[in-house]
């Protein structure tokens, strides 16, 4: 199966059946790991820009290492030493691009919405790395690879999203993807930190932990986006930390198996205690390992691949 697509630019905007399939994609890519040589030929002259406008650590160098073991070749735009900060507009830098016969743009911006812009200016696929407080596809693909790898299906499992939902991006991608492959899900935070009309996407709205906490399969656990605040939306970290920060006695009453996400960078003592994160529940660095699997597929797919389980990468 193809995904027949030029773009992924949030998950909104995929069916189930495309879900599934890059999922399923990334799982013989996920299995290359474990061979001495993790290079397959597959995007052997295709050219990968990075283009990122916000900071990053995961998403940049995973998205790279993807290009760069599918045999690409990458590029990286640093928006600090580029014609940015002369003004150059975002459509004038991606023209300059798409001069350069880029392949595939991979675009991280503070403005929600500007994924689809560029999409709709070049013609090269575009792969939205994160966009304002919108979406990040990519983030939202691996968290739901990692909960169906650990746990073996995403249907009917309960999981919360925690924290900064308003300001997220990745809870956004989380709630869209976990929806529309049949997870009951729960966002829990600060009623300041909520998004207006959450209900709307199908989610349970909880303003504390300790209710839900039994009956949880999965909690993602948000970092607070300060960035993102024009003001103070709750009076110090102190007390966020308290009513909502994850530790090890809020999870008392938690399953054995619970499983403990963090798209990271992690605020340790903030959101979550170094217990919960280095803790036997944790599955944040096996995020990090399937992210990389997760965008082998997406540019693979997105370069018309066949898609599945079963496919050989090799040749
Ligand atoms: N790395 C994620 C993002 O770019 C989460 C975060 O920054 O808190 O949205």
């Amino acid at each position: 199966m193809k995904l027949n697509r030029k773009d992924l630019l949030g998950l909104e905007y995929l069916d189930k059946d495309e879900i599934d399939l890059i999922l399923q994609t990334a799982r013989p890519f996920s299995e290359l790991f474990t061979r001495t040589v993790k290079k397959v030929p597959t995007l052997r002259g295709k050219t990968v820009v990075l283009l990122f406008y916000e900071p990053s650590t995961r998403t940049r160098t995973s998205f790279e290492l993807a290009a760069k073991r599918l045999s690409a070749d990458t590029l990286n735009i640093t928006v600090a030493s580029s014609s940015v900060v002369k003004g150059e507009s975002l459509i004038d830098t991606v023209k300059t691009i798409e001069a350069m016969k880029a392949d595939f743009v991979i675009i991280r911006h503070s403005m929600s919405g500007s994924a689809h812009i560029v999409a709709n200016t070049i013609s090269a696929s575009i792969i939205n790395a994160g966009d304002g407080m919108h979406e990040h596809p990519t983030q939202g693909l691996l968290d739901l690879f990692t909960i169906q790898q650990k746990k073996g299906r995403i249907k009917g499992l309960n999981v919360a999203i925690i924290g900064d939902i308003a300001h997220s991006r990745v809870a956004r991608s989380n709630i869209w993807g976990l929806k529309k492959l049949g997870a009951n899900v729960f966002v829990v935070g600060p009623s300041t930190l909520m998004p207006a009309d959450v209900e709307k996407l199908g989610v349970e709205v909880h303003y504390h932990i300790d209710k839900i906490i039994p009956k949880l399969d999965v909690i993602n656990i948000l970092r607070i986006q300060r960035e993102r605040q024009e003001q103070n939306l709750f009076p110090t970290l102190e007390e966020f930390s308290e009513i909502f920060g994850i530790n090890s006695k809020k999870l008392v009453r938690a399953k054995n198996d619970l499983l403990v996400l963090h798209p990271g960078p992690m605020n340790r003592g903030v959101e979550i205690s170094s217990e919960v994160a280095d803790g036997k529940n944790s599955v944040i660095t096996e995020q990090v390992t399937n992210g990389i699997a997760v965008r082998m597929a997406v540019l693979y797919l997105l370069a018309g691949g066949e898609g599945g389980a079963g496919e050989n990468f090799d040749s």
